[in-house]
């Protein structure tokens, strides 16, 4: 049986050693697959079951054509794009979360109690602007008593409950959260020179994207965080270590999670974070990340006016395939097309390309050349991030002398570039080291032929 499973896991790209075939990984295999709003048959097996579907020749076809669909084992990006698990309402004691909403629908909360919209205006400032960012009711000073009253009884002020805080020898401090129900989640601070301190923050509990570069993907996706909890991780680090790193100035979502995967709470996030009247950090200081799904990138130039980073990390198909699976469901044509034709009509707005530099894998002079002929017309900058490792990984980062010259030809190829070297990575804070890996984990994809040598795959 464990030698069935073995190939048709080796046909699906899925580790291909049959010793390796453990029963936990036969688990995982069937978790991920559950967690990835699989078809049913797959989505319906345990660890028992999910030895005995492959005798089924009809649930063995289930698999294979999941296996073999671009990206069938990926979840259903229109179904998660929808609120389902994201919007967690307070049901037990029916309270709104203040940071969950927009202005406007704070202001239409005020009013509809009976209060005017000054006092609305007067609780957003509260909430977020003048180093006050209040975190209960005994906070709001000046507001009229009986409208504090109306909000202790009708509204919650935190999303998050603080766990810990660990430091880096760089500074990089790691905060971690837990959530009500108990999954935790890290948001860090990365303090930079020239006065610019950056928070990074997480967008899910885990990710289902499953790029083989990051833990944060090994853990598989558990759910979607509502805007409330994506707000509160940079209210938080901004009244928990201003005093310390200055003033927190720029946001990334590059934390756990792929924020288009949550695109609704995400838009709603950073329309919160850029309100004039409240945390105020510029457009082009908050740059939300995305490993390539298409239609919400297209949504998101259309309705946010943050920043965009798109992780590319790979010239070809078939690496980006293997490295970042989201490829088979929108290839680098696609991705770069969608961009060309966006940003044409954008004025002055530039994507930020990140390339985590992997030996052996993506970082070769021909990479480097077919990056430039890649990006043409489309206005970005590039960004090189040397690989953070992580326990179980397979990759090997790019030394620094090859990044530089890796840096050189795209330079002389007419591009912008910045490199970006580890942060935080002492207490796993660095890009694609946050999150705790459970029982189950996403499967390890097959290492093309060709790169077994210089990953010294054991497959
Ligand atoms: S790199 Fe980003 S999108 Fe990819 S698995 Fe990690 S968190 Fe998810």
């Amino acid at each position: 049986m464990v030698l069935r499973l073995s190939s048709t896991m080796r046909r699906l790209g899925i580790i291909t050693n049959p010793a390796a075939v453990t029963p936990t990984l036969i688990s995982s295999t069937a978790s991920f697959a559950r967690n990835l709003n699989l078809p049913s048959p797959l989505r319906n097996h345990h660890l028992t079951s999910s030895i005995c579907f492959l005798k089924s020749r009809s649930l063995l076809s289930s698999f294979s054509s999941f296996s073999s669909s671009s990206a069938a084992y990926l979840p259903s990006l229109d179904e998660f794009a929808s609120t389902k698990g994201s919007v967690r309402a307070r049901d037990d004691n029916k309270k709104v979360v203040l940071k969950g909403m927009s202005y406007a629908s704070l202001q239409e909360w005020v009013e509809s109690h009976g209060f005017r919209p000054g006092q609305a205006m007067m609780l957003w400032k509260r909430l977020y602007k003048d180093n006050i960012w209040a975190q209960d009711v005994d906070q709001l000073e000046g507001l009229n008593k009986d409208f504090k009253r109306m909000i202790g009884e009708h509204a919650e002020f935190g999303a998050l409950s603080f766990k810990d805080v660990r430091s880096a020898s760089d500074g990089t401090r790691k905060i971690l959260f837990t959530l009500d129900d108990g999954l935790v989640i890290e948001t860090v601070v990365i303090p930079c020179d020239r006065g610019r301190t950056t928070v990074c923050v997480s967008s899910q509990v885990g990710c289902a994207m499953n790029c083989q570069f990051c833990y944060t993907g090994r853990m598989g996706l558990k759910r979607n965080l509502t805007a409330a909890e994506i707000v509160e991780q940079a209210v938080y680090a901004r009244r928990l270590l201003s005093h310390e790193v200055g003033s927190i100035t720029n946001v990334v979502f590059m934390g756990m999670g792929e924020p288009f995967h949550n695109i609704e709470n995400v838009i709603k996030a950073a329309n919160i974070m850029v309100d004039e009247n409240g945390l105020h950090f510029s457009p082009r200081k908050v740059t939300v990340s995305t490993s390539g799904l298409v239609p919400q990138l297209k949504r998101f130039l259309r309705e946010c006016n943050c920043a965009l980073a798109v992780s590319l990390n790979a010239t070809t198909d078939e690496v980006r395939n293997w490295i970042m699976p989201i490829n088979r469901k929108y290839k680098l044509s696609l991705l770069l097309e969608t961009l060309r034709e966006e940003l044409s009509s954008m004025h002055k707005y530039k994507v930020l390309f990140e390339y985590v530099m992997l030996a052996g894998v993506n970082d070769r002079m021909e990479d480097a050349r077919r990056l430039v002929e890649l990006v043409q017309g489309i206005p970005c900058k590039i960004n090189l991030i040397q690989f953070n490792p992580h326990s179980g990984s397979q990759f090997i980062p790019t030394d620094e002398d090859k990044m530089i010259k890796f840096r050189n030809v795209l330079a002389e190829g007419g591009c912008t570039v910045l490199m970006r070297f580890s942060r935080g990575n002492d207490q796993m804070a660095a890009c694609g080291q946050l999150g705790m890996l459970g029982a189950t984990q996403a499967p390890v994809m097959r290492v093309p032929e060709q790169f077994r040598t210089a990953l010294k795959a054991s497959v």
